[in-house]
């Protein structure tokens, strides 16, 4: 399998070469050539399963350049039980027989980025012996939060490789600090830099552009390379979910046979969407995609109106792994919905780019209609939701799976559709704690504390989550401060180039 540019602006590449330079370099994101398609028996055959099996079928589909050993090892690795204690990997908690919930959160860090992030750092040192590249890669991320410490856990101690995270010093809970700062491994580095998140990725996209650096890097033995969530590696592992989900729910009588489902996704770089809508594309039944989004609802505007404008103002949520105005997966998207139409994609990306927004025609847009929804929920009715949920079903949600409920509630209270649906639950209330405690009536609380966890634990009858157990007690060991104009400097000092 082959991979080519939405802007159909590059040649086709392996799969090992897409994952080691991430997006086409000309501009634009690599896609399969064409995509596979499972039969509804082999789907049925899935509900025999175990989900690493699933992960193997889906990824020998798209990453043929690997080998089945290659794949299996890093599947192996990746999905194991000290990193995943759950045996399901991806459980499914029924709220009632027509509603699921797919929790995404029982890797190391407690947020669905965990799965992609345990299996694409396998994927990406060998994607880079494949090339015998014999240069030390660091990867360099820019995180507002759950990304960081999910990307320090999946390189953690692999060889060849070095990590550094760079964070907004004020603008993560303390929580997601603590969580990265005291991260181990021998080959992990974290750094808050003075500044809000578009300070710090406005600094790692200079860094990656500035061709001097890149020079004295390479004859010091290093190249750079990136961890974001635009990378097909990144992309791929979360295909497999929808499967696993769908066959889990047949073996246990509660689907048909190609009986179709509701997808609800909550949605801030249209990753985990995205990837809903590649299942579907090989054949995973699916009746409708619901679209949630918090307070920044471009996207909510954009499926109701064909507008994609970028020109607002940024808000800061509860939600804010969803706090996101530019969702770059979405031009994969388009690409697929439109047919694969290139010359679209990239006069819509160059209005973008020159007026801050585009408009698609009517045609695609009645096409995106026929299977997306997208609506919003707004803080005080993620709140809400939080405390009804509780309230109704005796579970707690985080506030980013809330949005998914709330979004899906109001669907349902409009549309009468009692389609089964499955809801991506995104992270574990615990990592959010303490707007859940609020949310469930428990006083003001301005900053998240590692004892929050155990009040939570009290209220919400849960184990606190094993990556966070302990935070309070675990040694800082990443002290590292910068202003954004000192980033290269630092990491010059961190590769001790001078
Ligand atoms: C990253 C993230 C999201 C958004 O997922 P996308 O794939 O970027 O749309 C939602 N919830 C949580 C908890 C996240 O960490």
């Amino acid at each position: 399998m082959k991979y080519i540019s939405t802007r159909g602006n590059y040649q086709a590449v392996e799969a090992a070469e897409a994952i080691r330079t991430g997006m086409v370099p000309t501009g634009g994101l690599f896609v399969p050539e064409e995509i596979p398609v499972f039969s509804l028996a082999e789907i049925q055959e899935m509900a025999g399963k175990e989900y690493q099996e699933i992960a193997f079928q889906v990824l020998e589909k798209y990453l043929t350049d690997f080998t089945a050993e290659e794949l299996k090892e890093a599947i192996g690795l990746a999905y194991s039980r000290s990193k995943f204690p759950v045996a399901e990997v991806v459980p499914l908690y029924a709220l009632d027989q027509n509603q699921y919930l797919m929790e995404l959160w029982h890797g190391p860090t407690a947020a669905f980025k965990d799965i992609a992030l345990q299996l694409m750092p396998q994927l990406l040192i060998r994607a880079i012996k494949k090339a015998e590249l014999d240069r030390e890669i660091v990867i360099l991320v820019a995180t507002s939060g759950d990304t960081g410490k999910a990307a320090l856990e999946g390189f953690k101690d692999l060889p060849g490789v070095k990590i550094i995270v760079f964070y907004p010093a004020e603008g993560v809970s303390k929580i997601q600090e603590l969580q990265m700062t005291t991260t181990d491994g021998n080959n992990t580095f974290v750094v808050g830099v003075k500044g809000n998140f578009d300070d710090c990725q406005t600094a790692v996209k200079t860094i990656f552009a500035d061709q001097d650096l890149k020079k004295l890097l390479a004859s010091k033995g290093y190249q750079f390379s990136s961890a974001n969530s635009i990378n097909w590696g990144r992309l791929v592992p979360q295909l497999v979910y929808y499967f696993s989900s769908y066959a889990r729910l047949l073996k246990n009588g509660l689907l048909g046979q190609g009986e179709k489902i509701n997808i609800v996704v909550p949605t801030g770089n249209f990753g985990n969407i995205l990837a809903a809508y590649y299942a579907y594309r090989m054949g995973l039944p699916v009746n409708r995609f619901i679209c949630a989004s918090n307070d920044n609802n471009i996207l909510t505007d954009f499926f109701q109106t064909g507008i994609h404008d970028t020109r607002r103002d940024f808000k800061k949520t509860i939600s804010p792994s969803m706090d996101i105005l530019i969702s770059s997966n979405l031009e994969r998207f388009l690409f697929e919905i439109t047919g694969r139409d290139a010359g679209k994609i990239k006069q819509w990306y160059q209005d973008l780019k020159e007026e801050g927004k585009f408009e698609i025609d009517r045609e695609t847009l009645n096409e995106i209609q026929a299977i997306f929804s997208g609506d919003y929920s707004s803080e005080e009715e993620t709140i809400k939701t939080i405390k009804e949920t509780y309230e109704q079903y005796q579970y707690t949600l985080d506030p980013h799976t809330a949005v998914a409920v709330d979004v899906y509630n109001k669907y349902k209270a409009k549309n009468h559709d009692d389609t089964v649906t499955i809801i991506a639950s995104t992270a574990s209330p615990f990592k959010f704690a303490e707007t859940v405690l609020q949310a469930l009536g428990q006083g003001e609380i301005d900053n998240a504390k590692p004892e929050h966890l155990e009040d939570l634990q009290k209220i919400s009858g849960l184990e606190i989550h094993p990556g966070l157990r302990d935070l309070g007690d675990k040694k800082v060991v990443h002290k590292r401060i910068a202003y954004n104009e000192h980033i290269e400097k630092e990491i010059l000092d961190i590769l001790q180039i001078r």
